[in-house]
Formats: C-alpha cells, sequence, structure tokens
C-alpha cells in the first residue's frame, strides 16, 4: 500500500496565493505517490466566527477551487471535515492527552487571540483538532505552509504521548515543506503572512480574482525607496515578489539573480503580474467549467466522505482499545 498524505485548508475565505504556493500546488504534484486524502476543515473555519451561509458556499467554492489547481478526485479523496464526526471524536481523546502548556505556547494561538474581546476554547483547541486529522488516517506526510510547522511538532508530541501512555497506535508524521513559495507574505504588508481572514484589500491575490484586479494589485504592493532590484539584500516586499516569481515560473535561485539584479520596481511588479497570471488563467477556466454542473461538486465530496470514513472509524476503535473505553 502506498503511504498517506493528508492535509487541510480552511473554507474562511477564497484561497489566495500563498495558500496555492505553500500547498495547494504540492498537493497536485504529489498526490499519485501517496494515497492522498485532502481535507476541507470547516470545523476548523468556526474557531473563529463564520457567517453560516457564507461558510456553506465557501465550502463549495474551495472543493471546485481543489479540482481547478489539479486535484484528481477519482485518485485522490477530497472530504468536508465535518461529514466525517471521527474527527471531532478523536481530538476530544486527543485533548485529554495534551497538557495546556502546549497550547498556550503556539503562535497562531497568540496572533489570532490578539485583540479579541473573548476568545473560544476552539481557538486554543485547534492544533489537537489539527493532530486528529492527520493522526486519525497514519498520515506519514503533511504538505503544509511555514505557518503550519508548529502545528505539525505538537502533533508528533501528541502522538508520542498517547503512545508512550497508551502502547503503538499512530504513525509519526512527516513535515512537507516546499522549498520556494512556504511563507507568502501580504503584499501591503510585507511582514505579515498573507492570509485568508485579514482584512486589507491589497493584502492577499486570491486564485479566483479577476486578472485585472490582480495585475493591480500587485503593481501596487509596498515595496521600499531603494532605485532598483538586488536580489542577494532585498527589503522585505520585494523579497516577497521575487519568491512570488520564482514559485509561479518555477524558476532557480540563479535564474531569478539573472533575470531581476538592477530592474526597476515598476519593470519587477509587471513580469511577476505576469507570471501570478499566466497560471491562475487556466485554474480559473477550470474553476468556470466545473461549477457549471451544480451537482457535481456535492458528489464529489460524498464519495471523498464515504472512502474516508472506514479508514477513521478504525483508527477510533483503536484509540477506545488502546485507552479502555467502551467498545462493543
Ligand atoms: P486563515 O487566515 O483563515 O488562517 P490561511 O490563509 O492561513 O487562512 P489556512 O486554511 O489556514 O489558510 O491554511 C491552508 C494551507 O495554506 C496551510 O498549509 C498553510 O500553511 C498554507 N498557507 C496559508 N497561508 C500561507 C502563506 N501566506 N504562504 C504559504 N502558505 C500558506
Ligand atoms: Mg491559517
Amino acid at each position: 500500500m502506498r503511504p498517506r498524505v493528508l492535509s487541510g485548508i480552511q473554507p474562511t475565505g477564497s484561497p489566495h496565493i500563498g495558500n496555492y504556493l505553500g500547498a495547494l500546488k504540492n498537493w497536485a504534484k504529489i498526490q499519485y505517490d501517496y494515497d492522498s486524502i485532502f481535507c476541507i476543515v470547516d470545523l476548523h473555519a468556526v474557531t473563529v466566527y463564520q457567517n453560516p451561509a457564507e461558510l456553506r458556499a465557501q465550502i463549495e467554492e474551495l472543493a471546485a477551487v481543489l479540482i481547478a489547481i489539479g486535484i484528481d478526485p477519482q485518485h485522490s479523496s477530497i472530504v468536508v471535515q465535518s461529514s466525517v464526526p471521527a474527527h471531532a471524536e478523536l481530538a476530544w481523546m486527543l485533548t485529554c492527552v495534551t497538557p495546556i502548556g502546549w497550547l498556550q505556547r503556539m503562535t497562531q494561538f497568540k496572533d489570532k487571540s490578539e485583540a479579541r474581546e473573548t476568545v473560544g476554547d476552539g481557538l486554543m483547541q485547534y492544533p489537537v483538532l489539527m493532530a486528529a486529522d492527520i493522526l486519525l488516517y497514519q498520515a506519514a506526510l503533511v504538505p503544509v505552509g511555514d505557518d503550519q510547522r508548529q502545528h505539525l511538532e505538537l502533533t508528533r508530541d501528541i502522538a508520542q504521548r498517547f503512545n508512550s501512555l497508551y502502547g503503538e497506535t499512530f504513525t509519526m508524521p512527516a513535515t512537507g515543506l516546499p522549498t520556494v513559495g512556504a511563507r507568502i507574505m501580504g503584499l501591503d504588508e510585507p511582514d505579515k503572512k498573507m492570509s485568508k481572514s485579514a482584512k486589507g484589500t491589497g493584502h492577499a491575490i486570491g486564485i479566483l480574482e479577476p486578472v485585472d484586479q490582480v495585475r493591480k494589485k500587485i503593481m501596487r504592493a509596498t515595496t521600499d525607496s531603494r532605485p532598483a532590484v538586488n536580489p542577494d539584500d532585498p527589503g522585505a516586499g520585494v523579497a516577497n515578489l521575487l519568491a512570488i516569481y520564482q514559485a509561479f515560473a518555477e524558476a532557480s535561485d540563479d535564474d531569478v539573480r539573472v533575470k531581476f539584479t538592477g530592474m526597476r520596481y515598476g519593470d519587477l511588479k509587471k513580469t511577476v503580474a505576469e507570471a501570478v497570471i499566466s497560471k491562475l488563467e487556466p485554474i480559473q477556466r477550470k474553476y468556470r467549467e466545473i461549477t457549471s454542473d451544480p451537482s457535481y461538486v456535492a458528489g464529489i465530496l460524498r464519495q471523498g466522505a464515504d472512502r474516508v470514513s472506514p479508514i477513521a472509524n478504525d483508527t477510533v476503535e483503536k484509540v477506545k482499545r488502546a485507552m479502555g473505553l467502551y467498545t462493543a
């Protein structure tokens, strides 16, 4: 049997090029080397308030985007997290072996709870649910962006603690980071990671965004007051644009150095915009094709849940037996 790969994305808004370069592109590339499961993690999304009607639409949009960027639903399972109840069930069991201190140290928890009047308990439990998503399928590899590195370390800590308390139960998952594009920054604030949930209109480039708008946003990206590109010592904004170019064009470090050294920022931005648009256009065409049949995506999601549920239920049974919980 092929080793298993699992990864997830939250339906917290329209997916952006950071999601694509950090995670989705890699999913499509490696899917055939693994038994692949890609999860739309709606239970994670509700750790912060989501408008219910929008959430539902975002789940469907995201499923179609995953197919449009190249996930093959006949080979890989695309699953909505909440349609497999075992995710929440295993999360509870893992909660009980996770020290609170481990969760309080998570940087994403600190960032996301900042400036909120009340912080839901779910936001703190987020990494435990993520550990459950991964361990439920005994995944060997989890391809994610750099911001999830700490959560993956925690997943391994939780698995190890469970295994040492109750006996070998879980596979240790490895973190799969892309070499370029693991951390794309906001175009308006190049010191902050590009995020779906960030508010600024010039912040993120959506995978489905009209290409004229993409061009405008890139032309307006924050850079600095230097006259031209120095790839060996770029400011944060220029470094981000170079990373976006390099990842979209699949260029080497040398290609980038040769192409951009001494280029004025206006020309840099035009070149980056064309590289991004040439990759987004076919994805957007495929998306329109997929969504022209409104029942297609629902069928894929049903098939995904049916395919993975037996694997998830097996793990929950195994965990229950290991812990001494009652099984029939
Ligand atoms: P939110 O703001 O709601 O957390 P997000 O943009 O961070 O949304 P997630 O759904 O949390 O997106 O993450 C999905 C995947 O995309 C993860 O593997 C994550 O590491 C990756 N990712 C998210 N943002 C970036 C980024 N700016 N650069 C590279 N990868 C990213
Ligand atoms: Mg995130």
